[in-house]
């Protein structure tokens, strides 16, 4: 544990996913005021979620992070004295810290089946009631508990939350928050697979780091009382907590891929510059700002936490993308212009991927832009009539495209054969015949009747630009 008066503060994103733009807006805020303050940024992975955590995620994570220039002092590529700086790595931590919280009465084993909870989650439902655990182990006698767990049952560790009184806790920016303890439930801290949960890892890791600041999402908030709750039990000295108002989007629901492309990725793939995007981020939580072009040193320098501005910053693509302009016309010279669309859009790697698609059907070089335009363009849109499914309305075509987009998102990995094999599993379950689905998608695609295999294209577009494209052409279908 570091013992020293430095600041220290990290970001934990959870490897599940794309790098999302809502990482990289609480990098930076970490990041400056650590700079600010003359500590430490780290970098954790909070990957106790096995199921859905990857390898792959958590690479990526960390490219877009470097890609943008947001760099940190501890991590799980660079080491540090605190390590290992990934949760997966750091079970045999936690075990003897819950072990202990249940000795003191601070948690309890919970023996409760699947079956028990969701009958407990349906009946509140039904009454209109919150849904939470109704504490049914923690009345039991913890000895027949413990036989039941000696006999092989399977059981969690939950946190004992107090059933009377008021919570106050201290944020940065808001001040004091008070919450009834009714609203807080008896969290599990342990699986039944003996990982520990988010709450319970979290809390030991930011004080075995000695974290001094923690500064994350909004969204938090609600999960605040329970830390607070694990803070007291382990005996940890708190560290100052803020929550930075969440990204909107622009009638003011949470930021998210149904709506906007999110994904850090989208964003280098579609041709957004890191500083313009770091620029857009700092104006985020900042409206005295509003239209100010900054460098990240500046941004550094000029770091303040309690300038933040509450309420919800709007990722206004719009506004992004006139900053982008700004930054390529006025903080680019040509030559730099010329490189980046030598590294960028006409990269070795991505036109390697291009050319075995569309040579068979060219005679000459130039019949690759008009045959392959659609990899370098962002809109594709053509007339909604082309975008309909079979015999199907407008609205109707619009709904099957929507759980198209579901069973891609659903997929681990966006290859040609795992978007085959998934689109023609979802053709079976609606007897659907191919044409009908495959016609229009290509449409939504590549915006042309003919064009390289269809998989093929989409795997090579990725993901995020086939949501994009998906979601143009249900909004188009839907108006
Ligand atoms: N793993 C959490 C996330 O994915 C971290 C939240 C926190 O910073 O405490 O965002």
């Amino acid at each position: 544990m570091s013992k020293t008066s430095e600041i220290r503060v990290r970001i934990a994103p959870s490897p599940t996913g794309d790098p999302h733009v809502g990482t990289a807006y609480v990098a930076l805020f970490n990041f400056a005021f650590a700079r600010k303050n003359k500590g430490k940024f780290i970098l954790r992975i909070e990957d106790t979620d096995r199921a859905r955590s990857t390898r792959k995620s958590e690479d990526e994570i960390l490219a877009a992070l470097k890609w943008l220039g947001l760099d940190w002092d501890e991590g799980p590529d660079v080491g540090g004295p605190n390590g290992p700086y990934r949760q997966s790595e750091r079970s045999h931590i936690y075990k003897s810290y819950a072990q202990k919280l249940v000795d003191n009465g601070a948690a309890y084993k919970c023996i409760c089946t699947g079956e028990r909870l969701a009958e407990l989650r349906k009946r509140q439902q039904i009454l209109k009631q919150p849904t939470g655990y109704d504490g049914h182990c923690r009345k039991q006698n913890p000895q027949i508990i413990e036989q039941a767990i000696q006999e092989g049952t399977p059981f969690v560790v939950r946190l004992k939350t107090p059933l009377e009184g008021q919570m106050h806790m201290q944020d940065a920016l808001r001040g004091e928050i008070v919450i009834n303890c009714t609203e807080v439930d008896d969290q599990v801290l342990v699986k039944s697979d003996g990982f520990p949960t988010y709450h319970l890892a979290n809390v030991i890791d930011d004080h075995l780091m000695g974290i001094t600041h923690v500064i994350r999402g909004e969204e938090w908030i609600s999960s605040l009382p329970k830390h607070i709750l694990l803070y007291e039990a382990l005996g940890f000295e708190k560290p100052q907590f803020c929550h930075l108002p969440l990204l909107r989007n622009a009638d003011k629901s949470k930021v998210s891929k149904r709506k906007n492309p999110v994904s850090l990725h989208y964003f280098k793939e579609a041709g957004y510059l890191p500083d313009a995007m770091l620029n857009f981020l700092g104006l985020m939580a900042y409206s005295s700002q509003e239209n100010e072009i900054f460098s990240l040193t500046e941004f550094v320098e000029n770091f303040d936490l309690q300038k933040i501005v509450l309420g919800g910053p709007v990722f206004d693509v719009k506004k992004l993308l006139w900053l982008n302009g700004r930054y390529l016309r006025e903080l680019r010279s040509e030559d730099q212009i010329v490189t980046y669309l030598q590294e960028q859009l006409f990269s070795s790697e991505y036109l390697s991927k291009i050319v075995p698609m569309v040579k068979e059907r060219v005679e000459k070089s130039e019949d690759f832009i008009e045959y392959a335009d659609f990899f370098f363009k962002a809109d594709v849109a053509v007339a909604k009539e082309h975008y309909l499914i079979g015999e199907l309305e407008a609205k109707s075509s619009a709904l099957v495209i929507e759980q198209t987009l579901e069973v891609l998102e659903n997929l681990k990995e966006f290859s040609s054969e795992s978007i085959s094999g998934a689109l023609k599993n979802f053709l079976k379950e609606q007897s659907m015949p191919a044409k009908n689905l495959f016609m229009p998608l290509r449409m939504m695609v590549s915006g042309k009747k003919a064009s390289p295999p269809l998989f093929d294209t989409m795997a090579v577009l990725g993901k995020e630009r086939c949501r994009t494209r998906l979601r143009a052409a249900i909004n188009a279908l839907k108006k």
